[in-house]
């Protein structure tokens, strides 16, 4: 395999190296915002929808526009219905001028794009991404693709839209072609932001091919790049990883959000191919990570789940990576509900443990049971 370049990735507050190309970055520090959100004090939601007013539609389709298709036809396009528990009686015409919304918006941040980098960018829009993009129509469309194929899991899974909660109007993703895009792109961003707000690890991303910006997450592929992986991998990993964040008000454990991130790209590819590095000597193998983690928890080899919590990306051994994705695919798909909880508790500032143990109404022990029998059973 070519020699790409590495990428860093960085956790909140530590340096993280990528090996090879296969891993992602991540990102700094929190904007404003965020953190502003991660003041807020809990809130009594809505049992059926968690505040969102909005729960999946039955049998969404998956949503992808480029802005070079023929104009959108919302009514097929909408994958969501007001609540019907605290919702009740609303127009679902609003529902369709809001998707038209989101779209004439993301249009617009795209020509704002175009006019800042002097690229040509083209546009995909998902139910909750936008895609501002110098990869080709067909491969934009694969990655929109992607990304569907995991929201519409999510939502399929657990019926609501807690996972899911970002939107194309604010959460945009820049996939850049080669190198020099890369770095003409970064002297934009330097001109919009202070130094702060580009983050403590701005500098060495440099030197890498993806940085996972607060507002503005962005990557770039290569004609080698593309040869070893489809580009749907890292934007499929970056996309997940940012709406647990979202999910969570920026509280999930690195285990769960790199966890949550792989197990989308297990979903979509039934490959890994992404994860985030700190020491390029300690990079997990590629592969079906599912059947991975399956071992190691027939052979005794898993760690104790509580070992695993406080650990950063420094600490990540191989291992960890295919133990965190098993965990979360556990979680999640044995009790759905249960899992938005722990989102829930989490994002409500519980400590980990305590958050999953009342989620689940069970022991760690007894957690640490089921998922291995879960294993077994799960083809
Ligand atoms: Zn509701």
């Amino acid at each position: 395999m070519a020699a790409l370049p590495s990428m860093p990735f960085l956790s909140p507050c530590r340096r993280a190296f990528l090996a090879g190309s296969l891993s992602a970055c991540i990102l700094p520090s929190l904007s404003p915002a965020q953190e502003e959100e991660r003041q807020k004090p809990a809130t009594n939601d809505c049992p059926r929808c968690g505040g969102l007013k909005r729960v999946p539609l039955k049998n969404a389709k998956p949503f992808v526009w480029l802005k070079d298709d023929p104009p959108l036809n919302v009514e097929t396009a909408v994958g969501v219905q007001f609540c019907p528990q605290c919702q009740m009686g609303n127009d679902p015409a609003q529902l369709l001028a809001e998707l038209q919304e989101q779209v004439d918006a993301a249009v617009a941040k795209n020509l704002e794009w175009e006019e800042r980098t002097g690229f040509k960018l083209l546009l995909a829009v998902t139910h909750n991404v936008t895609l501002h993009t110098q990869l080709t129509a067909e491969q934009a469309r694969a990655v929109g693709k992607a990304i569907e194929t995991f929201a519409l899991h999510l939502a399929r899974v657990t019926d609501s839209l807690l996972l899911t909660p970002t939107r194309p109007s604010r959460f945009g993703l820049m996939v850049l072609w080669e190198k020099s895009s890369w770095t003409q792109f970064r002297k934009v961003m330097e001109g919009l932001y202070t130094r702060e707000q580009l983050g403590e690890s701005w500098t060495s991303a440099a030197n890498y091919n993806s940085y996972d910006h607060f507002v503005t997450p962005h990557m770039y592929e290569t004609p080698e790049s593309v040869r070893t992986r489809p580009p749907t991998v890292g934007s499929t990993f970056i996309v997940a990883r940012r709406q647990l964040s979202v999910a969570t008000s920026w509280r999930a454990p690195f285990w769960l959000s790199e966890g949550f991130a792989a197990y989308a790209d297990y979903i979509v590819h039934k490959t890994n191919r992404w994860f985030t590095v700190y020491d390029p000597s300690r990079v997990p193998t590629i592969g079906d990570w599912m059947q991975e983690a399956r071992r190691q928890s027939s052979g005794g080899k898993s760690r104790p789940w509580n070992k695993l919590f406080d650990r950063e990306v420094r600490d990540f051994a191989p291992a960890d990576y295919s133990q965190a994705m098993a965990m979360v695919a556990f979680l999640l798909e044995s009790k759905p509900p249960d899992f938005l909880n722990l989102a829930r508790k989490l994002r409500a500032r519980q400590p980990q443990q305590a958050a999953l143990e009342s989620a689940y109404e069970a022991s760690l022990t007894e957690l640490e049971q089921r998922c291995k029998r879960w294993l077994v059973a799960r083809k």
